[in-house]
């Protein structure tokens, strides 16, 4: 579904990508780790043209997304649109307009950008939000949800999308403690009915019990990666086991 190729990107002469290649199955949740400035948000940044690498192509469903014929040549804004929406994303903090209802943040996206009639957004948004438990809100302002309501509405709101796969940046380290089960268990909810996902978290018992692989970044690089299984046998002393510690 998703390849990425060789990826590169440097700030001001300093890589903090480098040469990350992998691929995503249809249907994989896939776990980033690895310390604060390893490059786990610039990579998703990337996925997500937010950023531009310098080197190194992203392949979502067989076609280059960003660049086309090879040299770096910018896709036109309205391909660009195309792939941009092909992948949703939530972020740490969960920017919801704050002058619209629940209900307006989850049918927004659908009707603005793919132009899904204005009853049939609204519909399908009141099933995303009563699988995500929130259907009682739907009327509400986000500003009166606490923070956990508010990132599961941000969580429904990249669904309501039909993405092609949902990239989360540390959705839950924003969150005061006892708010951050309920997003795992939405997410965990995604997960099992085959989302394909791919989730910066330091959350490893989410990352270790929900996620099919687990991609360890260090300094820019792929510096592990495998199965939960596969990286809890790597011997004691080995990167990802020191990064881990005694977290699992
Ligand atoms: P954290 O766990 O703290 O979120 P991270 O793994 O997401 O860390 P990044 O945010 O990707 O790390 O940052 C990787 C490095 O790139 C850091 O050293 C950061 O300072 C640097 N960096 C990121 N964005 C920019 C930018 N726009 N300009 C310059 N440097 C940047
Ligand atoms: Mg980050």
């Amino acid at each position: 579904l998703l390849s990425v190729e060789r990826l590169g990107k440097s700030f001001h002469g300093r890589r903090v990508l480098d040469d990350i290649s992998f691929d995503v199955r249809a249907g994989e949740v896939i776990g980033l780790i690895g310390r604060s400035g390893s490059g786990k948000s610039t990579l998703l940044r990337c996925l997500n043209m937010l950023e531009r690498p310098d080197v190194g192509r992203i392949r979502l469903d067989g076609e280059e997304i960003g660049f086309q014929g090879g040299q770096r040549r910018a896709v036109p804004a309205r391909v660009l649109a195309r792939q941009r929406a092909a992948m949703g994303m939530v972020f740490q903090h969960f920017n919801l307009w704050p002058h619209r209802t629940v209900l307006q943040n989850v049918m927004e996206g659908p009707v603005a950008v793919l132009g899904v009639p204005h009853a049939e957004a609204a519909s399908r948004a009141m099933v995303i939000l009563e699988r995500i438990g929130l259907a009682a809100k739907a009327g509400s302002y986000p500003v009166t949800l606490s923070g956990g309501q508010q990132q599961r509405v941000s969580i429904a709101r990249a669904v309501a999308m039909q993405p092609r796969l949902i990239l989360f940046d540390e959705p839950t380290s924003a969150l005061d403690p006892e708010l951050v089960a309920e997003v795992l268990a939405v997410m965990t909810d995604l997960a099992r009915s085959g989302t394909t996902m791919l989730v910066v978290t330091h959350e490893m018992r989410f990352a270790f019990e929900v996620c099919h692989r687990i991609l360890y970044l260090d300094q820019g690089r792929v510096a592990d990666g495998g199965t939960p299984a596969a990286l809890l046998a790597r011997p004691a002393g080995s990167p990802v086991r020191g990064f881990l510690g005694a977290a699992v």
